[in-house]
């Protein structure tokens, strides 16, 4: 079972690439920002408690999203692998991660970072806002977003870096060539 982190700011292509990953490894997506939104869409009790804090760019609290993980890692058995896309976003979630897998004999393989610069992020997102109409892709919650990943979420790097398992990747090239370099790392931690 290859567990894939795919790293790396809102806004940094993660959401594209990662569904290009699991097509071509057969892997299993899991987006927690896309588990959260159907919630909310779906006007569950877990959609209502969580959209205030989606809305305005904050984190979802930390037993939200190990709820999430177990739920998720309960439905998908029989996987080659999973994906996964914005978590986990803080060090509370990454040590309760690796415990949720330790008890299965499982670990995270891989972390890849997609790495790009600020204004470029803050260009992507807001032109995401405007066609995909979503309410955390205004400018203000844009900024926020991007200083809760920079406070909350890069400290991981360190986390994961000291497990010898953090790899980046350049984020603006073109789609195809980042997907190239992505496939390039994963083949060489899957052999
Ligand atoms: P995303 O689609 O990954 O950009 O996530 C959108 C929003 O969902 C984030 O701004 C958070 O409010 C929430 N969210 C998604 N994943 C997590 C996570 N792992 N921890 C906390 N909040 C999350």
């Amino acid at each position: 079972m290859f567990h894939l982190i795919l790293f790396g700011p809102p806004g940094a292509g993660k959401g594209t690439q990662s569904k290009n990953i699991a097509r071509k490894y057969g892997y299993i997506h899991i987006s927690t920002g896309d588990i959260l939104r159907a919630e909310i869409r779906a006007q569950s009790e877990l959609g209502k408690r969580v959209r205030a804090f989606m809305d305005q760019g904050e984190l979802v609290p930390d037993e939200v999203l190990l709820g999430v993980l177990r739920e998720v890692m309960d439905r998908e058995k029989d996987v080659n692998g999973f994906v996964w896309d914005g978590f986990p976003r803080t060090l509370v979630q990454a040590e309760a991660f690796d415990q949720v897998l330790a008890a299965r004999g499982e670990k995270v393989n891989l972390v890849l970072a997609l790495e790009v610069e600020l204004h470029e992020l803050v260009r992507r997102l807001v032109n995401r806002g405007k066609e995909d109409r979503r309410v955390d892709d205004t400018e203000d919650i844009i900024l926020q977003r991007q200083r809760i990943y920079r406070d909350m979420t890069q400290p991981l790097i360190a986390f994961y870096r000291e497990q010898g398992k953090f790899v980046s990747v350049s984020g603006i090239q073109p789609i195809e060539k980042v997907f190239d370099d992505i496939c390039r790392n994963i083949d060489l931690y899957t052999q």
